[in-house]
């Protein structure tokens, strides 16, 4: 590559505008534009939450406990990277990724593209129970929801604030989505399916217990790479 010696001035301009964005907490992946998950490259931008590496360990536990011609679905993809990442090292299995917001779905359409074969997109509104009735025989839930509390939702980092508050925000304890789709998508899963939530790392307790209350056995929680509570695991025995 041939660096230039000289920038025109609104080459400067460009700059220092983006440099003053990132000095305000921009988040550095919507600026380029893209950010690799479980090796998946996923486009980014306002509107979206930009996948994390924490997520990663929802998708390596989906990928062990999903089995061939499975049906899976994933509540509340956002930018599509939980189904990407699952399509791409598994292809005998069929997902059905729900997104409600416009602009995320719109980059879950082009994340998912080269998936079609074995991911079908669609707009819904997962606490939406007339909704979960379009789907049944489930084998495998899928869901990272919105679960930062109110006081979490008070003190984020600057680069946080720029991402929707749609996909964060999980009510005034967090816990909403975790006993919503419980209650509600419980209906769409076959006997002895599972269901896999992301968690926040304080949350195993109650999760677990909404998941208990629910009906579900067999209850386990995981890990992430930091050793933080992160993925909570349950089976329908009924
Ligand atoms: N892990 C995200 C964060 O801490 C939260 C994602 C979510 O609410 N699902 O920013």
């Amino acid at each position: 590559m041939i660096l230039k010696n000289s920038f025109s001035l609104s080459e400067i301009r460009k700059c220092i505008k983006i440099a003053n964005k990132i000095k305000n907490g921009f988040p550095i992946q919507y600026i380029i534009k893209n950010w690799e998950f479980y090796g998946v490259e996923i486009k980014v931008g306002k509107g979206v939450l930009i996948p994390r590496q924490d997520t990663e360990t929802l998708v390596d536990i989906a990928l062990k406990i999903a089995k061939k011609n499975n049906k899976i679905l994933d509540l509340g993809t956002g930018s599509g990277c939980i189904s990407a990442a699952i399509a791409k090292n598994k292809k005998d299995v069929k997902i059905f990724a729900v997104e409600k917001y416009n602009k995320a779905y719109k980059f879950a359409k082009k994340n998912l593209k080269s998936f079609k074969n074995s991911v079908k997109l669609i707009k819904g509104d997962i606490l939406d129970e007339k909704f979960s009735k379009n789907f049944k025989e489930i084998d495998v839930i899928i869901s990272n929801p919105p679960y930062l509390t109110k006081k979490e939702i008070n003190s984020l980092e600057k680069e946080v604030k720029f991402e929707p508050l749609t996909a964060l925000y999980g009510g005034e304890n967090g816990l909403k989505y975790y006993k919503k789709i419980s209650e509600i998508w419980k209906n769409s899963l076959k006997k002895n399916a599972y269901i896999i939530f992301e968690i926040g790392f304080s949350q195993k307790e109650y999760v677990e217990l909404i998941l208990k209350r629910n009906g579900f056995f067999n209850i386990k929680t995981y890990l992430d790479s930091n050793k933080k509570n992160r993925v909570v695991v349950g089976q329908k025995n009924f």
